[in-house]
C-alpha cells in the first residue's frame, strides 16, 4: 500500500489548512520536550512569527536512561493544546505506547511514532486503527525497506495518513549523533507516494549543523523539516545541544526563504 505502483499520485495530508506533501515544504518546529507554559508559549509564538507551520513538543519522552526526565505527560499535552489555541498552529507529539494512544490522540493533530518504536508492531496497528495523521520516524538502524514495511502496518489497518521522517541512522561516525541519510529522500520518493520530512536536529545532534542539513534536505526534495527549537537550549531538559535558539531558528527560516527552498 505504501508503494508507487499501488498509488501513483503523491499522498497529500491535510492538517487544518496545512498540506503535507503538497507543493510547498512544511516546517515543524518546537522544543524536544514541553517543559512549562512559559517555555512552550514563548517558543510557539516565536516559531509562528518566523514562519513555522506546525508546533512540536514531546510530552511522553523515550529517554535512554530511566532516570532522565520522562516528559510532563498529560500536563504537557494540555500545554501544547493551549499553545495551539494561542497561535493557531496545529501540534504534533509522540505516542509511546498503546495505553496512552487515546489520550495523546485527544490533544494532538498529528501522532508522532518515534525511532525506538518503529518496529513496535502492536503500536503501529493501533495507530493504524485511528484516522489521525501519523509521522513515522525511521528506526535507529532501520533499512528503508523495514521502514516502509512499518508504514505498511499502519496503512493496512486502514489509516492512509502516514508521513515518513528521516532522522538519521546509527553508523560508525561519532562526531554527529546520527548520520542523516539524505539518500532516503529520493529513494522514498521513487518507491513510495508517502510524504517525507527531514529532521536535521536528531540527524546531527549539534545545532551548528542543523541549518546546512535543513537546506540539504529541502534540496534533496523533502516535503518538509522538523527542527528542535528552545528559548534557552543550555537549560533544556532534553536535546539542548541540537536545539536552535529562537533567533537561530528565525535565521534558518530567512536562509531557506532566500534560497527559495521555502515560500
Ligand atoms: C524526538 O523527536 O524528540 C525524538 C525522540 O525523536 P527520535 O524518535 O527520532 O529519536
Ligand atoms: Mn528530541
Amino acid at each position: 500500500l505504501a508503494g508507487r505502483s499501488f498509488h501513483p499520485e503523491p499522498t497529500r495530508i491535510q492538517v487544518g489548512d496545512i498540506t503535507i506533501g503538497g507543493n510547498e515544504p512544511v516546517v515543524i518546529a518546537g522544543p524536544c520536550s514541553v517543559e512549562s507554559r512559559e517555555q512552550i508559549l514563548e517558543t510557539a509564538k516565536a516559531v509562528k512569527k518566523a514562519g513555522a507551520h506546525i508546533l512540536r513538543g514531546g510530552a511522553f519522552k523515550p529517554r535512554s536512561s530511566p532516570y532522565s526526565f520522562q516528559g510532563l505527560k498529560e500536563e504537557g499535552l494540555k500545554l501544547l493544546a493551549e499553545a495551539r489555541e494561542v497561535t493557531g498552529l496545529p501540534v504534533i507529539s509522540e505516542v509511546m505506547d498503546p495505553e496512552n494512544l487515546d489520550l495523546v490522540a485527544e490533544y494532538v493533530d498529528i501522532l508522532q511514532l518515534g525511532a525506538r518504536n518503529m518496529q513496535n508492531f502492536h503500536l503501529l496497528k493501533k495507530v493504524g486503527q485511528t484516522n489521525k495523521p501519523v509521522m513515522l520516524k525511521r528506526g535507529l538502524s532501520a533499512t528503508m525497506e523495514e521502514w516502509l514495511m512499518s508504514a505498511e502496518y499502519i496503512l493496512s489497518e486502514g489509516n492512509p495518513n502516514v508521513i515518513l521522517c528521516e532522522r538519521g541512522i546509527r553508523t560508525f561516525e561519532t562526531y554527529t549523533r546520527n548520520t542523516l541519510d539524505l539518500s532516503a529522500v529520493p529513494v522514498i520518493k521513487h518507491l513510495s507516494h508517502l510524504p517525507i520530512i527531514v529532521d536535521p536536529s536528531h540527524g546531527t545532534g549539534k545545532w551548528r549543523y542543523v541549518t546546512p542539513m535543513a537546506r540539504a534536505g529541502l534540496a534533496a526534495g523533502a516535503d518538509g523539516l522538523m527542527v528542535e527549537v528552545h528559548p534557552n537550549p543550555e537549560a533544556a531538559w532534553s536535546d539542548g545541544p541540537q536545539s536552535l535558539t529562537l533567533d537561530n531558528f528565525a535565521s534558518m527560516m530567512e536562509d531557506l526563504k532566500s534560497m527559495q527552498a521555502l515560500f
